[in-house]
């Protein structure tokens, strides 16, 4: 009986062990190539040692169980089992957890259609930057920015086409930015970009990239899925562009709201002035400039 007990205490230990070689070898298919990656790697290789420890101990020792202190040993594996298949598990639980809320964590600042980020995100880093700006006595500029006759577009081509253009145009407004630069989707077909660091005229070249950088190559649109068959092959999109910049010197009452909407004003302006072009918010000194 006492032999009996003991081996199936030693046996379920090794099943515990043998659990966690299993989770571990799903954890380590997730996890990227890293330092604790081959931590985890190594201990994949040393599970299977002492699992066949365990195992061997069953023949060594049978028979030889003769008093309740005997069963010391074989309980003392068990546990061990019981041991790292539960920090195993728990491992595998939070690396899923922490996985589920840093996937909601960018969901939540990510624009679902483009990729880029979204208003509520735009809008809090904003508020940061502003402070910042005022702090260390550094400008900081916004570039609106909106797309032109996009709904004669949409009406054209339909509403996929016009989601895959907004698609392209956010793509090349990324290419143009630089690490420190900051774009998202403010609405249906408006971007924003916050370029911390940059004055007014450097802001200006900036809307001018951007403004080139979505009007300079014709959308290609042949081949796409949703294109109708009224589709020309290649479509050219304009974009108006409206700047503002807090100034390192000035601007102690602007906030974002106040920053955007100046940014937005030069937009309209922009628009006004016949569209495809980027229009500068006045700074303090009432000087306008438009390209
Ligand atoms: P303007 O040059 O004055 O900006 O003219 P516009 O036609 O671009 O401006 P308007 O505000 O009249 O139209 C904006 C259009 O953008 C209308 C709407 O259908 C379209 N739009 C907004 N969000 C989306 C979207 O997520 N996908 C698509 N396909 N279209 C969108
Ligand atoms: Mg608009
Ligand atoms: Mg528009």
């Amino acid at each position: 009986m006492l032999n009996w007990v003991a081996n199936m205490a030693i046996v379920l230990g090794a099943a515990g062990l043998l659990y966690a070689q299993w989770k571990l070898a799903q954890l380590l298919r997730e996890l990227p190539q890293s330092r604790v990656r081959t931590g985890w790697k190594t201990m994949l290789f040393l599970i299977p040692v002492f699992t066949l420890g365990y195992l061997g101990y069953i023949p060594l020792n049978w028979g030889l169980y003769q008093g309740l202190p005997d069963l010391l040993v074989p309980l003392i594996f068990l546990l061990g089992g019981c041991f790292v298949c539960t920090v195993v598990g728990l491992t595998y639980s939070s690396v899923e957890k922490i996985r589920h809320i840093t996937r909601l964590e960018h969901e939540s600042i990510t624009d679902p259609l483009t990729g880029l980020f979204n208003r509520r995100h735009i809008d809090r880093r904003l508020d940061e930057e502003i402070s910042r700006a005022r702090r260390y006595g550094h400008p900081l500029s916004v570039v609106m920015m909106d797309i032109d006759e996009f709904k004669a577009i949409n009406d054209r081509l339909g509403h996929l086409m016009g989601d895959y253009i907004l698609t392209t145009i956010a793509e090349r407004i990324q290419r143009v930015l630089r690490r420190s630069d900051l774009a998202a989707r403010f609405g249906g077909e408006e971007f924003i970009v916050m370029a911390p660091h940059t004055p007014l005229e450097a802001a200006m070249s900036l809307g001018e990239k951007l403004r080139e950088a979505v009007s300079g190559a014709p959308i290609p649109l042949r081949g796409h899925e949703a294109a109708p068959p009224c589709a020309p092959d290649t479509l050219t999109v304009t974009i108006s562009v409206g700047i503002a910049t807090l100034s390192a010197t000035e601007g102690n009452g602007e906030t974002a709201d106040t920053l955007v909407a100046r940014a937005d004003d030069a937009l309209y302006r922009a628009k006004q002035g016949g569209r495809n072009r980027c229009h500068a918010s006045p700074p303090a000194d009432g000087l306008s400039a438009a390209l």
